[in-house]
């Protein structure tokens, strides 16, 4: 039901509060988000950001980087920089 308001309404990204909407085609935006549970330090607790475009990929590019310096001596790490996070591509209407 959420997602069926947010796709009538405006969002705004949470980072630089841009407006996400692309003229004909709805709402552009990606989201980090979380539902902690039993057993986590933060149990209980929901987190969404909703991210513009160019945040998304800017966060993306920081968790890449992070990730990229977690596995430094990692001979394999070139190759697991491709796609980070991509999981469908050519998916234009959200089948996957
Ligand atoms: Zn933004």
């Amino acid at each position: 039901m959420e997602d069926t308001i947010e796709s009538q309404r405006d969002v705004c990204c949470d980072v630089c509060d841009a407006n996400t909407r692309v003229a004909g085609y709805g709402n552009q935006f990606g989201s980090l988000q979380a539902l902690w549970g039993y057993g986590s330090a933060h149990d209980g607790e929901r987190y969404r950001v909703h991210l513009c475009e160019t945040c998304f990929f800017g966060a993306l590019a920081y968790l890449r980087q992070e990730r990229r310096i977690a596995s430094l001596f990692d001979e394999e790490q070139v190759d697991k920089d491709i796609g980070f996070g991509l999981i469908a591509r050519d998916d234009l209407f959200g089948e996957s």
